[in-house]
């Protein structure tokens, strides 16, 4: 094994040296590689190499002296800079070329620094423009480091009133401005309401959302009342609660908290360049003020966006780079697939292919590595092992249920065959009031490539 570190050093080096010149400060960084490479082939340390072409010393990381880590720093120095290394591998007598990915580069910073938000827009470009299997594979390491990687957390989502929206949002077949032949309904009454909270907890669902079609909640007095009441309720039947009722003032966000909501819905859609192809009747500053008062009043944070809008990728890029440079991430990330509804001005998108969602949530779950990232609509055209590669690329939420508001969602059954194939389990719920966890990339840091 030693042999393939003395192996990538020397290469590393003499690429180095041929294409750059060392100058005497490099001199010494050489002379100062040599010598780590050196101690580490005397101390016998296991040394596995990884497909990114860095090398791991997890298991031995700890027993690294302080000068030795300093020189694997120096290491770590020069990956970014040189993106392939020639090495040969120490499982094989072939020599092998691997590329070191931005994904491969961004997920190890991830892992070894925890969450973070002063992402660049183009940091987050080269992650999710990476070759998708590497940003695959990283998307899931980061899960790993994060998240118990076989929970996921089942939802359910109940339209409590549908249609009649005064909004535009071209996607939505419950805008009263697009003819898609759905009915506007009253606020649904608490037994129904009830009752179908009741069927999702024996399903195993664990969050309860409840969605109006509603632009706010703005002189709707009595109707947002018995919204907190169904609310505790169901917070009282021993469920997360979670409500998208459009925009919200700073008193209501109070109330909800007080009611006992766990979160709030209310995604950005897509990016600031493109949301006014998308919506005119209110802005994304909109969107962000209602998302800030939510946070300040101490509830969770549901916010996401919908790919195949029409939208180019540096769109879906530019949603992500607002959710990951907020003061502090969403606890949920829902990723939707649009579902082209006849009537509204988007009918004839061309449906998203899975490759484009496993990029998003790959790009989501390292650029946001504790959300909870939803595969939300359009779950139901994936396959079985499609949705695998979504859990895979770090998807670790679901709604489960009939319908997703109004349009069709994924068989009760069929998921639950899938969660028994894939080896899935429910995630709980958490109504603890502390902030989520620490992040396990933390007690991770000496396992991390370097
Ligand atoms: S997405 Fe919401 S706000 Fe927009 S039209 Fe539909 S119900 Fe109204």
């Amino acid at each position: 094994m030693f042999h393939g570190v003395v192996v990538v050093g020397v290469n590393f080096l003499a690429f180095v040296s041929r294409t750059h010149g060392l100058k005497k400060k490099e001199e010494e960084q050489r002379r100062t590689l040599k010598q780590g490479c050196v101690w580490l082939k005397k101390h016998t340390l296991s040394l596995n190499f990884q497909n990114s072409g860095q090398f791991n010393c997890s298991a031995s990381f700890r027993k690294l002296s302080a000068k030795v880590r300093k020189k694997m720093q120096i290491i770590r120095c020069f990956q970014p800079r040189f993106r392939s290394l020639i090495i040969k591998s120490p499982f094989s007598s072939s020599t092998s070329s691997f590329c070191s990915s931005a994904a491969a580069i961004q997920a190890e910073r991830t892992i070894r620094d925890g969450p973070r938000n002063d992402w660049s827009k183009d940091e987050i470009k080269s992650v999710y423009d990476s070759p998708v299997l590497d940003l695959l594979f990283h998307g899931a390491q980061v899960h790993r480091h994060a998240h118990n990687f076989r929970e996921v957390q089942q939802c359910t989502l109940l339209s409590v009133k549908t249609g009649g929206c005064s909004e535009d949002c071209s996607y939505c077949p419950q805008s009263s401005r697009y003819d898609t032949g759905l009915k506007a309904q009253k606020l649904m009454n608490k037994d129904a309401v009830l009752e179908a909270a009741e069927k999702a907890k024996e399903a195993g669902s664990t969050r309860f959302c409840m969605g109006a079609a509603w632009r706010d909640t703005v002189g709707r007095k009595t109707n947002f009342n018995q919204i907190l009441e169904y609310v505790k309720e169901i917070r009282g039947m021993g469920m997360e609660v979670c409500c998208t009722l459009g925009m919200l003032e700073k008193q209501q966000a109070v109330e909800l908290k007080k009611a006992g909501l766990t979160a709030y819905n209310h995604n950005l859609d897509t990016s600031r360049e493109y949301y006014p192809n998308i919506i005119t009747t209110r802005s994304y500053d909109d969107r962000l003020e209602t998302l800030q008062l939510v946070r300040e009043a101490g509830i969770s944070v549901c916010s996401g966006g919908i790919i195949g809008l029409g939208e180019a990728e540096d769109d879906r890029v530019g949603l992500l780079h607002t959710l990951a440079t907020l003061p502090t991430h969403p606890e949920s990330v829902p990723i939707n697939a649009l579902i082209a509804v006849k009537g509204t001005p988007l009918q004839d998108q061309k449906p998203v292919e899975i490759w484009e969602m496993i990029r998003m949530i790959a790009t989501a779950r390292i650029v946001m590595p504790k959300a909870m990232v939803r595969l939300s609509a359009g779950r139901v055209r994936f396959s079985m092992s499609e949705q695998a590669l979504c859990f895979l690329a770090g998807a670790n939420s679901i709604f489960t249920g009939e319908k997703l508001l109004t349009t069709p969602n994924n068989d009760f059954d069929a998921d639950q065959m899938m969660f028994k194939v894939l080896g899935l389990t429910p995630k709980p719920p958490k109504f603890s009031e502390e902030p989520v966890r620490a992040f396990e990339g933390e007690r991770c840091q000496e396992a991390v490539s370097i």
